[in-house]
């Protein structure tokens, strides 16, 4: 791998400075969903393993600069504390006395829970000196947190200018998923682009014509795409205004040699709700008076021949309008194709976007991919191929 990664550094003694992601949600001072905590603990266990003190570093929230004791790290002691089946201490702030204190006074086999690093505002502005105090605190600097990387802030990325820095287990992981996916991947690769709309999908769908073999549109934006072709959608989701850059993007694709797959048929309605009547008309037969929820039968069964054809997938976006029966119906069915196909050993597939994660659990599947980032806007910026600040200054 072209990033550091635990095995290369020398962490005995050390304070190893730990960039996490345990923004997790708490209702009434209790965690609701562990599973972030639950995420970074290889990674801690492998540090104190190697005789190193674990310092972490987090925000959580947005407290924009300020201190906001509802926003504070504390109450997730005791959750760490659990998960990790050590002591686990806490520091009233990120830098300055009681951070140093604090430090000054862990013991081997303990882990050092730092307060919200954004109560600083020179947190999301990458303060050189909020930075330098972070990495006064200790010896070697570890990010783990995939999620947080796309931003360049003083945990995620100043420090790491500072002291020696590597990933952790979970971005480890992360990276090397990516990587099979885009980076360096085997062919054909097809990527689904689903969802609501094409304008915040562009950087993503410019860069993913230029990087695989197939593309396969979905959702709303699939509709875009229709337009763009001249064809009447009724009262479909569609950004009309789109319809010149959805062409763009079709010749880009030509000339890539990345062919389109849109659906040829489609599942209509007149209403968006449960038990709504619908019906499966060819995608240019939308009424006038109805909109396109889902892609329809002939359109799946195209979509599992593609990946029937693929070594490699990789999935933003579902199919249709997912969280009402029976739009679900194309997302669930090609999820269930791709999973199959990777159980199978014959298709590396990864997926991630937040309504794509949810669908992909509701379809009962997310187990079954290769890898399912939970990433979010990170994951995102990755497929549109920018470099993520806080992945580059780990490069080696
Ligand atoms: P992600 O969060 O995985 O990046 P998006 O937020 O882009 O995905 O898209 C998910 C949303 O797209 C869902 O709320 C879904 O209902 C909506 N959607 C998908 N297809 C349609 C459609 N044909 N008409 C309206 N909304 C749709
Ligand atoms: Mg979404």
């Amino acid at each position: 791998m072209a990033w550091k990664t635990l095995d290369e550094m020398d962490l005995a003694g050390k304070v190893v400075l730990v960039r996490v992601d345990i923004n997790v949600p708490v209702e009434n001072g209790v965690v609701t969903d562990a599973t972030r905590i639950e995420k970074i603990v290889p990674t801690l266990k492998d540090i104190i393993a190697e005789g190193g003190k674990p310092v972490l570093l987090a925000h959580f929230g947005r407290p924009k600069g300020k201190v906001v004791p509802e926003m504070s790290l504390k109450p997730l002691v005791p959750v760490l504390a659990e998960k990790l089946g050590c002591t686990v201490k806490f520091a009233e702030d990120c830098v300055g006395g009681p951070a140093k204190a604090a430090v000054a006074a862990l013991g081997t086999g303990e882990v050092l829970l730092l307060e919200n690093t954004r109560f600083h505002a020179g947190e999301e502005k990458n303060d050189p000196e909020l930075s330098a105090a972070m990495a006064a605190l200790g010896e070697v600097y570890v990010n783990d947190a995939f999620s947080a990387a796309h931003r360049a802030h003083s945990s995620t990325e100043g420090i790491a200018h500072i002291l020696p820095a590597a990933a952790g287990r979970l971005m480890e992981a992360e990276l090397k998923a990516l990587e099979a996916a885009l980076g360096d991947p085997v062919r054909p690769v097809t990527a689904v682009v689903g969802g609501a709309k094409v304008s915040t999908k562009l950087d993503l769908l410019g860069n993913l014509v230029s990087k695989v073999d197939n593309l396969v549109i979905g959702g709303g934006m699939a509709n875009t795409f229709l337009v763009a072709q001249g064809i009447d959608v009724g009262k479909s989701l569609a950004e009309r205004e789109m319809a010149e850059t959805a062409r763009e993007i079709m010749t880009k694709a030509v000339n890539a040699g990345c062919r389109i797959v849109l659906p040829k048929d489609v599942v209509v309605a007149r209403e968006f709700k449960a038990g709504a009547e619908s019906e499966t008309v060819a995608a240019d037969a939308c009424p006038a008076d109805a909109m396109i929820l889902d892609a329809g039968p002939e359109a799946v069964a195209e979509i599992s021949k593609v990946f029937d054809e693929s070594k490699t997938l990789i999935w933003n976006g579902p199919l249709g309008a997912f969280e009402i029966a029976p739009f679900d119906t194309a997302t669930n069915a090609a999820a269930q194709k791709a999973a199959a196909l990777t159980k199978a050993g014959l298709l590396t597939s990864v997926a991630g976007g937040g309504d794509t994660v949810a669908a992909l659990n509701k379809a009962g599947v997310a187990a079954d991919f290769s890898y399912i980032s939970t990433a979010g806007g990170a994951f995102l910026e990755w497929m549109e191929g920018k470099e993520l600040p806080g992945v580059a200054a780990l490069m080696k």
